[in-house]
């Protein structure tokens, strides 16, 4: 068993901002409103992730750091429609097989009391009845201690510091009804306003000189069942790269090389300029036509038909740029 976990983390946990993107998909399919993250180090020596979500009982608490104890699917066919972001009860159990872990968590029926786990390497050395509001705070602190041929693979603290900075910006904008707050060696270093409206986020995030050089998405393709909204940048904000581009899927961050191609593609049919735009683009696809069990972080899907996709994403952009505003 603790094997098998300490394997399956070198899948899924493969630096601090992994823990950080399953610590927060767990605290986004509990409900939160407010997702609080802290860390020093890099996330290395120390991340907290604090939520108001639905919180466990004491019960789930303990089963929630086996392996494969997702309360999230109950039958393999549910895989085919996926809705939650986690579905593969492996996180849990694999962090904590690989750092000092606690968690406390009170359950959102105003009668139980919070529980407090902890796991150190794998081993639980403690559980016991807390204080603690409701929903969930997990600690992780002294990642890859027991594990050191992999914390030498690690980067320097601000490298990693600035992965998790990275992908809790993409999380953020692909869920701008939750507040979310990082917290970096005591500096909060992002925040965001929970209020909803995708355009306060990106300007919450990127500044406030960008928003008059963002134009809307609105694109749909009815007879596929495909839907694309979002933001992209005029064609005079150009960035160095492609960080400034999030790609959410069924509102999972996901990598794409042929949506950023076909968002490459779209720009430069147009413009010789080169650059990559700053863009947020949110599809919402038919769930029977994606596949999102093909990559231990999650962070692929599989499309049953990626020139649709491509064409879409393609389609959307053009129709954006080619309006008289753009
Ligand atoms: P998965 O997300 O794939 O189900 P995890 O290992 O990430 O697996 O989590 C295991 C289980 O622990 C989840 O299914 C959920 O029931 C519970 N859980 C984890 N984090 C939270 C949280 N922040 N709030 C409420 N429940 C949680
Ligand atoms: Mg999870």
């Amino acid at each position: 068993e603790n094997t098998a976990n300490k394997i399956a983390a070198g899948e899924v946990v493969e630096r601090p901002s992994s823990i950080v993107k399953e610590l927060v998909e767990n605290s986004i399919d509990a409900q939160s409103k407010n997702i609080e993250i802290e860390i020093a180090e890099g996330g290395i020596g120390f991340i907290r992730i604090t939520d108001d979500g639905i919180g466990m009982s004491s019960e789930d608490a303990q089963l929630a750091i086996l392996r494969h104890a997702t309360s999230k699917i109950s039958a393999a066919e549910d895989l085919a429609t996926i809705t939650s972001l986690g579905f593969r009860g492996e996180a849990l159990p694999s962090i904590a097989a690989v750092s000092k872990f606690s968690l406390t968590t009170r359950l959102h029926d105003n009668q139980s009391l919070a529980t407090y786990v902890e796991v150190v390497g794998g081993i639980t050395t403690d559980i016991r009845e807390a204080g603690g509001s409701v929903g969930t705070s997990i600690v992780v602190k002294d990642l890859f201690f027991n594990t050191p041929a992999r914390k030498k693979f690690l980067k320097t603290p601000s490298t990693e510091s600035s992965h998790i900075h990275d992908i809790l910006t993409k999380i953020a904008l692909a869920n701008p009804n939750i507040a979310f707050k990082l917290i970096n060696n005591n500096r909060l270093v992002l925040s965001t306003p929970g209020n909803n409206q995708l355009q306060d986020t990106l300007t919450n995030i990127y500044g406030q000189k960008i928003a008059p050089d963002l134009l809307p998405v609105h694109y749909e393709n009815t007879i596929d069942n495909i839907k694309i909204s979002g933001y992209l940048s005029k064609p005079t904000l150009l960035k160095s790269s492609r960080q400034w581009q999030t790609v959410i899927v069924n509102a999972r961050v996901i990598n794409s090389r042929s949506i950023a191609k076909a968002l490459d593609n779209a720009y430069h049919s147009l413009l010789p300029k080169s650059g990559y735009p700053l863009a947020v683009l949110n599809l919402s696809v038919p769930t029977d036509t994606i596949d999102v069990n093909v990559h231990p972080q999650k962070s692929e899907v599989k499309f049953s038909d990626e020139q649709k996709i491509f064409r879409a994403v393609y389609k959307a952009v053009i129709e954006v740029l080619s309006a008289p505003h753009a």
